[in-house]
C-alpha cells in the first residue's frame, strides 16, 4: 500500500493534524489502495505560503530548463506506463485500455506544453521619438488546479502542464476520489527535475480546504474542472479580481438524421454514452432520432448494450469497469430510480443482463431509456454514468430544439451523410465541440476544448491554442524613455 502524503515546501507529510481519508479499489472495495492526509485549512495555507516562496526563481529560471522538466516528465509516464496505467484502473475503475490511453494522453500533453515554455512573447508599439513602448508576459503567479477523478491525470496534466512551462508555481487539488493518482503526477515532476517546492500537492476534500485555497492572495489564478454546482461556489469563493476558469458538466446530445445508417449510428452514441462507464463530461446523455428510423436504431442500441462484458477492469474481456465509488453509483441509480418514477421505459437495463452484476464492486448495467420525452428529468439532468435516454423526434428542426433545450453545451454529435446539414448543425447547435459522424467524447489534444453555457464560464478555453496561455500569463506594458 502507498503511504499517502501531501507536497508541501519540498516535503512529503501529513495532515497537520493527523486526519486522514482511505482510497479503495472500486472494482473491489476489500482492496486499500492507500490513506491519505484528510487536509485542512491549515495544510491549505502552509502549501500557498511555501509555493510562494518557491516560484519566483522558477519564474526566472531558463524557458528551457522548464521545457525538459516538462519533456523528461513525459518520457517518464512512457517508460512506467504499465504499471501506472494499472494503478489507475485500480484506483478510478476504468478498463486497462482506457487508463493506458490517458497516461499516453498525459504524456502529450506534459510534451505539447513543454514546447510552450520557449514562445512566451510579447509586443512592440509604434511611438513618438525614441522611446520604446512594450509589453511582457509574464507568469500569474500560483495557480490552483482542482480537479475531478473521471479523469485524474491527463486533465491535471493540461493544467499543471501550461502552468509550469509559463513559470508559474502550482497547487494541486485532486479529488478526493483518486488521491494516488495525484500523487503519482507530482512524483513524476519531481523525479523529473521540477525544483522542490515549485509544486504542492494537498490532498483532501474540496468542501474543507476548497474556499482556503481559492481565497488565498497569493493564488493568481484558479483552473478547475467538476461539477456545475462547484464551480458556482469556487466563482463565488474566487471574487472580482481573481482569474478563473471553470470547466463544468454536460448533457450531450447524438443527433440522429433520417438519412443515417443505423448500425452506424449506434456506434457512435453507445460508444459516446458507454466508454468510461459514462464517466465523461462529454458523454453522450440523449439521442434524438429524426422519423422512421427509430426503432431500427433503438434495436442496434440495445445490441451494443447488451454486447458490453462488466466487470473489474484489469481483466483484458471486461469492456465496462465499475463507477468510481459507492457514491457515484447512488447518484445514477437515483436517477435511473427517477426514469422509474416518470414511467420511463426501459428498453435494456440490469434485468436484462445475461449474467449478474459482479459483486462486490460499484457496477450499474448500461441503461438504455427509449421513447424519452425531451422535457423529462432525465433527459435535462446529468447522470454521469452508463444511462442514455432515446428519444424519437418528427424533424431535424425539432431535433436541433430539444438538442438545445439544456442548460449545458459541452458536446454534441450529429449523424448524417448530408454535409450541408451537417454544416447547419454545427452552425446551430450551442456546444463548445460538434463532432460530426463520431461521438461527442474523444478530443485531439492540440484543439481548444470547452463548453457554452453552464459547461464553462467561457474563459480561456482547456487544451492548446493561445487562449489557454494567455490563461496562464499575465501582460505588462513598459513604456521605455531614454
Ligand atoms: P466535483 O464534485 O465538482 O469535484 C471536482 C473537484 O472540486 C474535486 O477535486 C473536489 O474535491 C473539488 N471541490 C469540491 N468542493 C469544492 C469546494 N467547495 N471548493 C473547491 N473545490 C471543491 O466533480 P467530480 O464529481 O469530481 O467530477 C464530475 C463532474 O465533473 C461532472 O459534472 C463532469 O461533467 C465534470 N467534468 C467536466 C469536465 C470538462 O472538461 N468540462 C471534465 C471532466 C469532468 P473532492 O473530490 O475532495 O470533493
Amino acid at each position: 500500500m502507498t503511504p499517502g502524503r501531501n507536497y508541501v515546501g519540498g516535503q512529503w507529510v501529513p495532515a497537520r493534524d493527523g486526519a486522514t481519508f482511505e482510497r479503495r479499489n472500486p472494482a473491489d472495495p476489500a482492496d486499500l489502495i492507500g490513506v491519505f492526509p484528510a487536509s485542512k485549512p491549515a495544510d491549505a495555507t502552509a502549501a500557498v505560503d511555501a509555493v510562494e516562496s518557491a516560484r519566483r526563481a522558477w519564474a526566472k529560471a531558463d524557458p528551457e530548463k522548464r521545457q525538459r522538466v516538462l519533456e523528461r516528465t513525459a518520457e517518464l509516464i512512457l517508460a512506467k506506463l504499465d504499471p501506472l496505467a494499472r494503478e489507475l484502473t485500480r484506483e478510478e475503475g476504468k478498463v486497462l485500455a482506457s487508463a493506458t490511453q490517458e497516461w499516453r494522453r498525459t504524456a502529450a500533453n506534459f510534451r505539447l506544453y513543454a514546447s510552450e515554455a520557449l514562445r512566451m512573447q510579447g509586443e512592440t508599439f509604434s511611438t513618438a521619438g525614441d522611446g520604446l513602448v512594450y509589453s511582457v508576459r509574464e507568469p500569474v503567479g500560483i495557480v490552483l488546479a482542482i480537479t475531478p477523478w473521471n479523469f485524474p491525470v491527463s486533465i491535471p496534466s493540461r493544467k499543471i502542464g501550461p502552468a509550469l512551462a509559463t513559470g508559474n508555481g502550482v497547487i494541486f487539488k485532486p479529488s478526493e476520489v483518486t488521491p494516488l493518482a495525484g500523487q503519482r503526477m507530482v512524483e513524476l515532476l519531481l523525479e523529473a527535475g521540477l525544483p522542490e517546492g515549485v509544486i504542492a500537492l494537498v490532498q483532501g476534500y474540496g468542501a474543507d480546504i476548497g474556499d482556503t485555497l481559492v481565497k488565498a492572495g497569493a493564488v493568481g489564478a484558479v483552473t478547475f474542472t467538476g461539477s456545475y454546482a462547484t464551480g458556482c461556489r469556487i466563482h463565488q469563493a474566487a471574487g472580482p479580481d481573481k482569474r478563473l476558469q471553470l470547466e463544468m458538466g454536460g448533457k450531450n446530445p447524438c443527433v440522429v438524421l433520417a438519412d443515417a445508417d443505423p448500425a452506424r449510428a449506434a456506434q457512435i452514441a453507445t460508444q459516446g454514452a458507454f466508454s468510461l462507464t459514462g464517466q465523461a463530461c462529454t458523454a453522450t446523455s440523449r439521442v434524438l432520432v429524426v422519423g422512421d428510423l427509430y426503432d431500427a436504431v433503438v434495436r442496434e442500441i440495445v445490441a451494443k448494450a447488451k454486447s458490453y462484458r462488466i466487470g473489474n477492469g484489469l481483466d483484458p474481456q471486461v469492456t465496462m469497469g465499475p463507477l468510481a465509488n459507492e457514491a457515484q453509483k447512488q447518484k445514477v441509480e437515483a436517477m435511473i430510480a427517477v426514469g422509474k418514477a416518470e414511467g420511463l421505459h426501459i428498453a435494456f437495463g440490469e434485468g436484462d443482463l445475461e449474467m449478474p452484476l459482479p459483486a462486490p464492486g460499484h457496477y450499474v448495467a448500461p441503461t438504455v431509456f427509449v421513447d424519452v420525452p425531451p422535457e423529462s428529468r432525465l433527459s435535462r439532468e446529468e447522470i454521469f454514468g452508463p444511462v442514455v435516454c432515446v428519444s424519437k423526434l418528427a424533424s431535424y428542426e425539432d431535433a436541433l430544439r430539444h438538442a438545445n433545450a439544456v442548460e449545458y453545451g459541452l458536446a454534441a454529435s450529429v449523424v448524417t451523410r448530408d454535409m450541408g446539414r451537417a454544416l447547419s448543425f454545427s452552425a446551430d447547435i450551442d456546444a463548445g465541440i460538434v463532432k460530426v459522424n463520431s461521438a461527442t467524447g474523444g478530443v485531439a489534444l492540440n484543439a481548444p476544448f470547452g463548453g457554452f453555457k453552464h459547461s464553462s464560464n467561457q474563459t480561456n478555453k482547456e487544451q492548446a491554442g493561445h487562449g489557454v496561455m494567455d490563461f496562464y500569463t499575465r501582460t505588462k506594458t513598459v513604456y521605455l524613455a531614454t
